[in-house]
């Protein structure tokens, strides 16, 4: 592990962004575990006038990068503190489980997992969706989205940092914390033929969503029968489960979507590879129905107020990742299809999702 984790904080960081604070008691956890096979890593450190803010990330499993591979993020928009602790949730759940449990010690040795539960610290900070430079992170990849119109703000826009959804300036580089997250990416999960990864928002509607590509255009995403075989499994092992499992595009189009970007990227680079990265919309219009002065305020709407939500919520989606990451151990129900099965599956997935076309 790396040596200089930062393990202190300021007082106006422990007290406004107690979410890295949680972040460093679980990394203490990790490293007290001192397992050969867990690791930390500061992958740069932010700063933002007097503060520094690290970007931590695990890894768990062998080092050889191309084994099988889940991937977890969170805190990409700065409001969404509550999948932060979700994805810390599942970590404290796994270092337990790694100490007695033999499947999972198992699941371990020829599986990797790598997270990074809180991309935009500053902006958790600041109480913004944005980064500190007030750039939306998922708006800032260099990707255009097809036939969206400029006036639809919520899709990105250039015309200023002090409105929403603001992708940066026009040829700029990636910001900082998007940079950091596409080299994590690319070195962690790209070198992988398996692989599958989560980043976990909320604030969209009233039902748990499980989106995947494309944002960017309403066109299929090529790995549509893998998906539709991968949420089969998820059907039918988990016959109760909550979530919506379909294309961003149905809801909305936008520029410069990190996931469009980097699963465009895995493909250009390893076309004989499957990775599905997929984004958890968790739907907080129920928190705030049931609790409507959460409405009233920015973080309220997009967390969950009551103690007893906000625990539902922490434990609602661990096996949620606890499948994806069997799913990966066991590629062969979704990603071995035979042409044929293929076919059939990509011509159910347009049915489904794409009106048929
Ligand atoms: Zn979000």
């Amino acid at each position: 592990m790396s040596d200089s984790l930062p393990l202190s904080l300021s007082r106006p960081v422990r007290r406004h962004l107690p979410e890295m604070a949680e972040l460093l008691i679980v990394a203490e956890h990790i490293a007290q575990a001192s397992r050969p096979w867990f690791n930390i890593e500061v992958l740069t450190e932010l700063r933002d006038g007097r503060e520094t803010f690290p970007l931590i990330a695990f890894r768990f499993g062998p080092k050889d990068p191309s084994l099988p591979v889940i991937g977890l993020f969170a805190g990409v928009h700065g409001l969404e503190r509550i999948g932060t602790r979700v994805v810390l949730a599942y970590l404290r759940t796994l270092v337990e489980l790694d100490r007695w449990d033999q499947v999972t010690q198992e699941m371990l040795k020829s599986t990797r997992l790598v997270v990074m539960p809180l991309v935009n610290p500053v902006g958790m900070f600041h109480q913004l969706r944005a980064n500190g430079n007030r750039v939306d992170l998922m708006r800032n990849a260099p990707v255009r989205a097809e036939g969206l119109a400029a006036w639809h703000l919520f899709g990105g826009q250039r015309i200023s940092p002090l409105l929403p959804w603001y992708q940066g300036k026009e040829g700029a580089p990636m910001e900082e914390e998007a940079r950091a997250l596409c080299d994590f990416v690319r070195r962690e999960i790209f070198p992988a033929e398996t692989a599958i990864s989560v980043d976990v928002h909320s604030g969209y509607g009233q039902v748990d969503r499980l989106w995947f590509p494309y944002a960017r255009t309403r066109a299929p995403v090529p790995d549509l029968p893998e998906i539709l075989a991968l949420k089969h499994l998820l059907d039918r092992s988990f016959p109760n489960h909550v979530y919506q499992v379909e294309p961003q595009s149905r809801h909305y189009l936008a520029h410069g979507d990190l996931w469009d970007y980097l699963y465009d990227a895995y493909r250009a680079e390893r076309p004989e590879g499957h990775y599905l990265p997929f984004t958890l919309e968790m739907g907080s219009w129920l928190w705030v129905k049931k609790n409507w002065i959460q409405a009233f305020s920015a973080l309220g709407y997009f967390n969950p107020r009551m103690p007893h939500r906000v625990r539902r919520t922490l434990r609602r989606h661990l096996f949620l990742f606890d499948l994806m990451h069997r799913a990966i151990r066991s590629p062969s129900p979704w990603c071995d299809l035979e042409p044929l099965e293929r076919e059939r599956l990509r011509q159910q997935g347009l049915e489904l999702w794409y009106g048929g076309n």
